[in-house]
């Protein structure tokens, strides 16, 4: 078995060079700012390029497909954090992973800026896939790693690097999204790319001022200790999983539609069998365990948060192109700015946001993370019950009804993301450091898998009912969370030992 490493190099807490936080934070802020503008760039074209027609540069995927493959793309990239975050754990170390999987996206965005159509697709998502998957837990990870684990600037180092992801994604749709939609989407892919590659200078300029846990893996696997047999049986089963990707990949076998079911099945399957591995592992204390169970349902909560802000790329961009009157205002808004509305709130709201959660961390009753969480669900279901009424009327709606709701749904991502980030680095088990920031990850991975089987039942002339009936289910959910929060709290909101 793999021995923990014992070796803690602490944080610095007088290292505040930037903005009073330490100066690692300004390269990991950038890169993932860069990342994430290649992501979601990606994103903001990505629906309209699958269900364009042909002559228009598209690929002519029937809309209510697209939808699915839309959702569960982006389901791939998360889902494989947990893997990212094993390798990074147990093998390379956050800094190593990080590079590898800059390198890995950039190639995947290279992938769709060439025509090759639906081939490109699918190698693009395989590659995005691995590499976000070694990047997102392991950027964050870092930033986890600046600070001392008792370090009351962490939530807003958090709420920081979160602004950092918000900048890339604000952009993205405005530089991406219009050279794709206007000129061509290949163009706009390989935009994408150069993004990436900014990024990876970025982080290569500045990644000496990364905390040096960020340099080896947290528990280092020792191939010497663990039985043959064993190590057999692992190396068999990857073997025996990639030829049946391979198979299904190259002989057709798999249809879209199962395409979809099983990542949406392997995306709610996966977080399910890995908490119940993380609580029976030896590795994980006992402290650790309590703390692991009051994560878990904060942990379904996000994952019932992202069904409806992931939505944000397949029902809310269709419903942009199609239900919208983008001609409002006197000019033709592109439909892919609707996809910046949230981001660019984020940015706007986040130092009132800081303020607000100082007062009430330091109020005399301060909220628990689950009371936090369940606001963001409640506010989530909202979003949608707004559109419900634009949609019910005759015509397209106005845009202000859609940036209204992208508004809402990002005040409660401001309650559950960077938070969310926060209590994952604070509740994680030592031994499975960056996987569970894998995990976290992976309830966007749950939420978008989920989604892509929601997103079947929406069109155009039944979005009223589609919205009433995910608005009003995501209220009562938050509702649920909010009376099990003195429950919760007892588990997650205890002072962490040094
Ligand atoms: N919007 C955040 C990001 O891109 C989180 C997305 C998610 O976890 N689903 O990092």
């Amino acid at each position: 078995m793999g021995v923990r490493s014992t070796t803690h190099v602490a944080p610095q807490a007088s290292d505040r060079e930037f903005f009073g936080h330490p100066r690692g934070l300004v390269g990991l802020f950038f890169t993932e700012a860069w990342e994430r503008f290649s992501y979601y760039g990606m994103r903001a074209l990505l629906l309209y390029y699958m269900y364009d027609r042909v002559v228009d540069g598209g690929l002519g995927i029937p809309a209510d497909t697209a939808r699915s493959l839309v959702a569960v793309y982006g389901s791939a990239t998360y889902m494989s954090a947990i893997a990212g975050g094993w390798i990074s754990d147990r093998l390379l170390g956050d800094r190593r992973a990080t590079l590898l999987g800059g390198v890995l996206i950039m190639c995947g965005h290279l992938c769709l800026a060439l025509p090759a159509e639906a081939t490109a697709l699918f190698v693009a998502m395989v590659l995005l896939a691995a590499g976000t998957g070694l990047l997102k837990p392991t950027i964050s990870s870092s930033v986890g790693d600046l600070y001392a684990k008792n370090d009351p600037r962490r939530d807003a180092g958090f709420s920081i690097y979160y602004m950092g992801i918000s900048v890339g994604a604000v952009a993205a749709p405005l530089v991406v999204g219009t050279v794709g939609q206007t000129y061509d989407y290949h163009l706009g892919f390989g935009i994408a790319a150069v993004g990436m590659a900014v990024g990876l200078v970025v982080y290569l300029w500045t990644q000496r001022h990364l905390s040096a846990a960020s340099d080896r893996p947290k528990n280092p696997l020792r191939l010497d200790g663990i039985p043959r047999e064993r190590l057999a049986t692992v190396v068999s089963a990857v073997v025996a999983v990639l030829l049946g990707v391979v198979f299904c990949a190259t002989t057709g076998v798999l249809t879209t539609g199962g395409v979809v079911n099983l990542i949406s099945f392997v995306a709610v399957a996966l977080p399910i069998a890995y908490f119940v591995a993380m609580l029976r592992s030896s590795r994980t204390t006992e402290v650790e365990r309590v703390r692991l169970r009051g994560y878990i349902p904060l942990f379904v909560a996000a994952v019932f948060f992202w069904v409806i802000q992931e939505q944000g790329a397949t029902v809310i961009a269709q419903y942009a192109a199609e239900s919208t009157d983008l001609d409002a205002f006197g000019f033709s808004i592109p439909a892919s700015w609707f996809q910046s509305v949230g981001s660019f709130m984020l940015i706007v709201l986040t130092p009132l946001f800081a303020l607000m959660w100082l007062r009430l961390d330091r109020s005399a009753r301060p909220p628990a993370t689950a009371h936090k969480f369940s606001v963001a669900l409640v506010i989530a279901g909202l979003s949608y019950v707004l559109l419900v009424l634009p949609s019910a009327q005759d015509g397209q709606a106005h845009p202000l009804w859609l940036v209204g709701s992208l508004a809402v749904v990002t005040i409660g991502e401001m309650c559950l993301s960077p938070i969310g980030l926060s209590a994952t680095a604070r509740l994680a088990p030592a031994a499975f450091a960056t996987q569970t920031m894998g995990l976290w990850l992976a309830a966007g991975a749950a939420g978008q898998g989920i989604a892509a089987q929601l997103v079947k039942f929406y069109d155009a002339e039944s979005a009223a009912g589609y919205f009433a009936a995910v608005g009003i289910g995501t209220v009562a959910l938050g509702l649920v969370l909010l009376a099990a929060a003195p429950l919760i709290r007892k588990r997650t909101d205890v002072p962490v030992e040094v």
